[in-house]
């Protein structure tokens, strides 16, 4: 069944777009609301309210300019994708909280120039990298869109690229109707212990469903990825996550885990500026977190190193051979970890 939207914002020039009429004929009762600029959207309310409000609506827009980006600190032949904006789930620490002015999710109809480049890239880069679910929820809307079926059909004719779809989604029913699966196709999930899910990622399916959607993708033949990213210290924070690896290696197979990414939590300072706006008793802004070099708050050195070796310790209770990564640390803390 689909999750819809309470309102639908269209951009005018998109109105008879194929692409958004595909989506409009899936959500035939949600009131529409014609606009000039999808970036307007709610700017007259306040933060808050906007968050609040426009997250439970969804805009079909045109995007102008940049589908790909390579930014920052990522390799050369290393994309994300710019085909959707913003998430309708509502994680009291995703950095989407302060990085777009509005708040409501954006889905793309130009999708063709997506795959196009995608495509060009493709043809001319030895092994390109994409990330899908850096700006969103890679899965969040594909039961609207289908778009993993289009890229999953494009990744088969190109064994030599690979394409990553990060999401807390259970939408999986395009991906496991690929007549092919390749192993260049890699749908992963971020794992939480349900009382995070729960106090921190409104909104988001259960741990229990994540774990149903990651297993009928292994089911259907992917190798999946497991994002435990980002890790949180509280009371019981060593039983829910030793408990939430065990169950984890227990239901999906660990042969068809591509990596398990471990990270804690990095607040950019406009971040924690949006948390104590809107989420003032956050466990997420009242634990022990202070600037680090590169200016994000985190947990100090000494309790990261401690909660990556345990975590480490107990996947290797179960598994020997599943690849591990740490997420943005720096190599002396590697060498701690994995000493
Ligand atoms: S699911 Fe991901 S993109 Fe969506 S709100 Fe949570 S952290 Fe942000």
């Amino acid at each position: 069944m689909i999750d819809l939207p309470q309102k639908l914002y269209i951009e005018e020039r998109v109105l008879s777009h194929p692409f958004t009429e595909r989506i409009l004929s899936k959500l035939p009762d949600v009131p529409q609301e014609i606009i000039e600029d999808y970036k307007k959207i709610g700017l007259e309310k306040d933060f808050r309210d906007r968050a609040i409000e426009d997250k439970s609506c969804l805009a079909l827009a045109e995007k102008k300019g940049e589908v790909l980006k390579n930014v920052g600190r990522m390799e050369e032949n290393q994309y994300y994708l710019f085909h959707e904006i913003d998430c309708k789930y509502d994680c009291e620490y995703c950095y989407l909280q302060y990085y777009f002015n509005t708040k409501v999710p954006v889905i793309f109809v130009n999708r063709d120039e997506v795959l196009n480049q995608i495509e060009e890239i493709l043809q001319n880069t030895e092994s390109p990298y994409f990330h899908v679910g850096e700006v969103c929820d890679s899965l969040a809307f594909d039961e609207l869109t289908g778009f993993s079926k289009d890229i999953g059909e494009l990744f088969n004719k190109y064994p030599n690229g690979t394409v990553e779809f990060r999401t807390k989604s259970t939408n999986v029913e395009s991906l496991v109707s690929l007549d092919e699966v390749s192993s260049n196709v890699i749908p992963s999930w971020t794992f939480s212990p349900e009382f995070i899910c729960e106090t921190l990622e409104h909104k988001t399916p259960k741990l229990d469903e994540r774990i149903n959607a990651a297993k009928r993708c292994q089911d259907a033949g992917f190798t999946v990825g497991v994002r435990l990213d980002p890790l949180f210290r509280y009371e019981n924070w060593e039983e829910d996550y030793h408990q939430m690896v065990s169950t984890l290696l227990e239901r999906l197979d660990p042969k068809k885990i591509d990596y398990i990414t471990l990270g804690s939590i990095k607040l950019h300072k406009n971040l924690l500026n949006a948390v104590r706006t809107r989420f003032p008793e956050s466990p997420v802004i009242l634990g022990e977190i202070v600037p680090s070099v590169d200016g994000k708050y985190r947990y100090i050195k000494f309790d990261r190193v401690d909660m990556y070796k345990k975590m480490v310790s107990w996947i290797r209770e179960i598994d020997s051979d599943i690849r591990i990564e740490l997420s943005l640390e720096s190599e002396d803390i590697k060498e701690l970890v994995f000493s």
